[in-house]
């Protein structure tokens, strides 16, 4: 009997976690964490390199030929505007959430200060940005000779340039059918890669659970015990709760057919912690699970993956009011407010990679004047946290894409 591909995913998922959870209680010295943990490292970072090696082809072809296809329907206008609006009421939406939970639960709030003090001491990685510099980054960033940024793996300035080609497409109209066939064509050839490694994904997602569960750092659990319950709990009532019920209400589509469709998606975000790798996979389970229009799919979901993160947003502040309790700062409304929007800019800024919201973290705690410093304890806790806001970031984008989708047609 052979299983389905989900079987064998869910499968694969059960495994890992239990195999890791056995590793874990072995102890990090035991040679047989010691040797597994090496081997799965290996094996994830394969298939992680292999969904990277399709990403950037993938993301320029599907935007260039979703652009010039969306001209066919003369959508595109219909599509950018409803993509924009529910990226951004939907990362609003979850921003008030978390800070809505973190002002009941108050997280940190009796932690004690040495534990602060010692963890804001230890060196970190943050670099300092203020707001200013981080928008001039940003813009900087956007515009890049397009072979550069693709042999650099940068998504943004890759979709910058795939959009403009796209536009160029629709402008040109029958003076460049021959690019246009070959684009289509091209995004037809790196669809069935993808497809060849959806076949190997089970193998990827078992060695990289395996690995994120056995290497977890059991001390901070039990310290920051609320923190941690406070940003799962309120990512996946996002996640499961919000989104959903957009899903059935706006896009009037049955829950149970969407979760059979994209739980491949869900559960390669929750391993490899990156919407920019989930990608591949996420616009397959949209266009052959799900039957969604591929231009519709090709545009909002690479946009989607790259700028539309729900799950970092929700951190991004509930983690701020984190630190400032932790360090005896009561931030008022108006300081709520600055990481209100300061949260939805560092979740836009963040690139679908793992811990990149740890990066953009810096720019919100500086916001309301509390120490960069502090992400030393967000750090060794970020694994997990990482892996359920991706899983919402890519819910989120696929949800959109539902949504769209319906509105457009
Ligand atoms: N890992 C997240 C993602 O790829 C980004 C983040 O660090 O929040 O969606």
């Amino acid at each position: 009997m052979k299983l389905s591909l989900n079987a064998q995913i869910l499968l694969a998922a059960v495994f890992g976690v239990a195999v890791g959870f056995f590793l874990f209680h072995l102890g990090p010295e035991s040679s047989i964490t010691v040797q597994t943990v090496y081997y799965c490292g290996i094996i994830g970072k394969i298939f992680v390199s292999l969904l990277k090696m399709i990403l950037i082809p993938l993301v320029f072809t599907s935007i260039t030929v979703g652009i010039a296809n969306l001209r066919a329907h003369a959508q595109m206008q219909k599509v950018w505007r409803l993509s924009l609006l529910y990226y951004i009421s939907t990362t609003a939406l979850a921003v008030i959430l978390g800070l809505f939970a973190v002002n009941l639960f108050k997280p940190g709030a009796h932690l004690q200060m040495a534990m602060f003090q010692d963890a804001i001491n230890q060196p970190t990685l943050a670099e300092s940005l203020t707001i200013l510099q981080f928008i001039e980054n940003f813009l900087a960033n956007l515009f890049v000779n397009p072979i550069q940024a693709m042999a650099n793996g940068m998504v943004l300035p890759t979709i910058m340039f795939a959009l403009f080609l796209g536009i160029a497409l629709i402008v040109a109209g029958d003076k460049a059918k021959t690019t246009l066939n070959l684009m289509n064509e091209l995004f037809q050839l790196i669809m069935m890669i993808v497809n060849w490694i959806m076949k190997i994904l089970p193998i990827g997602i078992c060695a990289l659970l395996i690995k994120l569960v056995a290497t977890q750092d059991p001390s901070f659990f039990k310290s920051l015990g609320t923190f941690i319950a406070v940003v799962i709990g309120t990512t996946l009532f996002h996640g499961f709760i919000t989104l959903p019920l957009l899903l059935i209400t706006l896009g009037r589509f049955n829950l149970f057919t969407y979760y059979r469709g994209v739980s491949e998606a869900l559960i390669t975000a929750f391993s490899t912690s990156s919407s920019a790798a989930t990608l591949p996979i996420t616009t397959r389970c949209m266009e052959e699970n799900l039957k969604v229009d591929k231009d519709v799919a090709g545009f909002v979901l690479p946009l989607g993956a790259t700028i539309n993160m729900d799950g970092t947003a929700l951190y991004e502040a509930v983690a701020a009011l984190f630190v400032a309790n932790l360090a005896g700062i009561d931030l008022n409304l108006a300081q709520q407010c600055v990481v209100f929007f300061m949260a939805i800019l560092a979740s836009v800024g963040a690139p679908g990679i793992p811990s990149a919201g740890m990066v953009t973290m810096v720019m919100v705690l500086q916001s309301v004047g509390l120490p960069a410093e502090a992400i030393a304890i967000l750090l060794p806790i970020d694994r997990l946290l990482d892996a359920v806001r991706t899983m919402v970031n890519v819910k989120g984008d696929t949800i959109g894409t539902i949504i769209v989708d319906r509105h457009t047609h």
